[in-house]
């Protein structure tokens, strides 16, 4: 049985103090309301980490995730955080390729394999993220891109690495828009995600993998698209950034 994920993206927002603030409220609503077996993950700006991992304790159902790494180790790359210090802090998850990443930073497949190689060498799990822009969808070539982004980021894996992977599909037009993908675009997209994953590593190993969808996510939007047969949570953006909305996205897997 795949696990069932809900990861929040805090992007760079919030002061120190909104952010703690905003971690005790969610795990306290969580405690209170939450059943069942849903994994909770807050990723977070790098400073913040620490931070909320105190508040969250050893016992806390809720894991704190990094928003990026660096397909380095150690050295002088100015500014940038390694999966090994994340590892060294007791970090679980990492979201690499987020589409906001590829766009303003230039991340490419080539750099994505790399940092995916890097971060499963010290024990994280990444998020991976894919997922086409509007005119690539318009050109109805977004099955292709995104099946090119898996490969070119992780057919290199062996299985035993792949099944480490959570893959979030993340349609760039949905991303902060406000404009959902429709929960049948979300499944057919998750459909073809996993047989792609199926026709590469069998299909035991593509039903064991996590897929979740990410674009405008919200408490009204999140059972219709997490009540699909392929769509095991949600990466969730500006609707994590308010803890009741985000607890209510939650409960809603
Ligand atoms: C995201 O940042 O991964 C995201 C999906 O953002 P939003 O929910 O705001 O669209």
């Amino acid at each position: 049985m795949r696990s069932k994920i809900v990861a929040g993206n805090w992007k760079m927002n919030k002061t120190l103090d909104e952010a703690k603030a905003l971690t005790s409220e969610i795990m306290g609503m969580v405690a209170d309301e939450v059943k069942g077996d849903v994994k909770v993950v807050l990723c977070t700006p790098f400073p913040y980490l620490i931070p909320v991992k105190n508040i969250l304790g050893t016992s806390s159902r809720i894991a704190v995730g990094a928003q990026n790494a660096s397909e380095h180790e150690a050295g002088a790359y100015t500014g940038e955080v390694s999966s090994v210090m994340l590892k060294s802090m007791d970090v679980p998850y990492v979201i690499l390729g987020h589409s906001e990443r590829r766009q303003y930073f230039g991340e490419d497949g080539k750099l994505l394999a790399k940092k995916v190689d890097v971060a499963l060498k010290h024990g994280l799990i990444p998020i991976f993220c894919c997922g086409e822009p509007l005119e690539v969808r318009e050109r109805n070539e977004h099955e292709a891109l995104v099946c090119r982004q898996i490969e070119e980021a992780l057919f290199h894996l062996n299985e035993e690495s792949l099944k480490k992977i959570v893959i979030a599909y993340e349609p760039v037009w949905a991303i902060g828009t406000g404009k959902t993908a429709s929960s049948q675009q979300a499944q057919d997209m998750h459909a073809v995600i996993r047989k792609h994953l199926a026709g590469k590593y069998g299909q035991a190993v593509a039903d064991s993998i996590s897929i979740l969808y990410g674009g405008s996510v919200n408490a009204a939007n999140a059972k219709e698209l997490f009540a699909c047969a392929d769509v095991d949570g949600g990466l969730v953006g500006g609707a994590s950034l308010k803890s009741r909305e985000f607890v209510e996205i939650i409960k809603s897997i």
